[in-house]
């Protein structure tokens, strides 16, 4: 294998859109290298603005404090479905940022959402998310916590008239229903959309954005691609979730907003558009979502 196949090299950098558009969705807390660094290398091939998504306390205020600090960094604050278990019922294997903790109940979920809550009223803070239920991840002891912190979270979106960020993994019968019982804000997206042609309908019919993710271009993604293809293009986002997902043919190296145009670019493809069409389009339903 040449070093350059080597999984520790960085991607090269894709040929730059003409027409820029945003990350909707990134981490840039748990990548290599500065958020400068990221912003340059994400700029020189098009990729102009980016939404940094919060998944912890320490998370969310590390993402409105950065994007307060830079015009094309967006931020979105929650406690993300996997996080909110843990406050709830104790993580002895510390495996979030905060580290190892005890059990701290309802009592301290409540106080957690509750500085939630005051991070989503600042300006640079364009959404609630990422929010929802994971079902791949958190257990049946965890369901409840989770339930209770993805109301919540719809709550504080729809007060503060933020767009609401879903994190959908494996329940999606279950977060269509909430949706439902809660009543959606107004703009509401689903990350790392996952769901197939059917439920792309359905959605559509609700007026939910759906952004897709490094994983449309997986062999094995078919079900997304079909989903993607009847997706309104007034709907469709793109993002990274980057350091995750990162899409073929780099899979299984680091991922980073610079390569939302190797993803755009074989979304461009499913749907039939040009790529410059789609980045049109895309750029301007992010702008719309999240209110910049
Ligand atoms: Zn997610
Ligand atoms: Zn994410």
């Amino acid at each position: 294998m040449a070093p350059q196949d080597d999984k520790h090299t960085p991607p090269p950098l894709p040929e730059p859109l003409r027409v820029p558009v945003a990350d909707s969705h990134t981490h840039l807390d748990m990548q290599a290298g500065t958020v400068d660094e990221a912003l340059a290398k994400a700029a020189s091939v098009g990729v102009a603005t980016v939404v940094q998504v919060g998944c912890d306390l320490a998370g969310s205020r590390w993402a409105a404090d950065t994007a307060a600090a830079y015009d094309s960094v967006h931020a979105t604050v929650a406690l993300h479905p996997n996080e909110a278990p843990r406050i709830v019922l104790g993580d002895p294997d510390g495996w979030s940022r905060q580290g190892a903790r005890q059990p701290g109940g309802d009592a301290a979920l409540d106080e957690a959402l509750a500085e939630i809550d005051r991070l989503a009223a600042l300006p640079q803070v364009r959404g609630v998310g990422e929010t929802g239920l994971d079902y791949f991840r958190t257990g049946p002891d965890g369901m409840a916590a989770q339930e209770r912190s993805f109301r919540a979270h719809i709550e504080i979106a729809k007060r503060h008239g933020k767009a609401l960020v879903i994190h959908d993994r494996e329940a999606h019968e279950d977060v269509l229903r909430i949706l439902r019982e809660e009543g959606a804000p107004d703009r509401t997206v689903f990350h790392c959309y996952s769901g197939d042609a059917e439920m792309a309908e359905v959605c559509a019919a609700a007026g939910y954005f759906m952004s897709f993710a490094g994983n449309v271009t997986f062999k094995n993604a078919q079900p997304l691609r079909d989903a993607l293809a009847v997706a309104p293009p007034g709907l469709v986002l793109v993002e990274t979730d980057a350091p995750f997902l990162t899409p073929a043919p780099y899979r299984g190296r680091a991922n980073a907003p610079y390569l939302v145009p190797v993803t755009l670019r074989a979304m461009a493809e499913v749907k039939g558009m040009t790529e410059d069409a789609l980045a049109t389009a895309v750029a301007a339903n992010t702008a719309r979502a999240f209110g910049y």
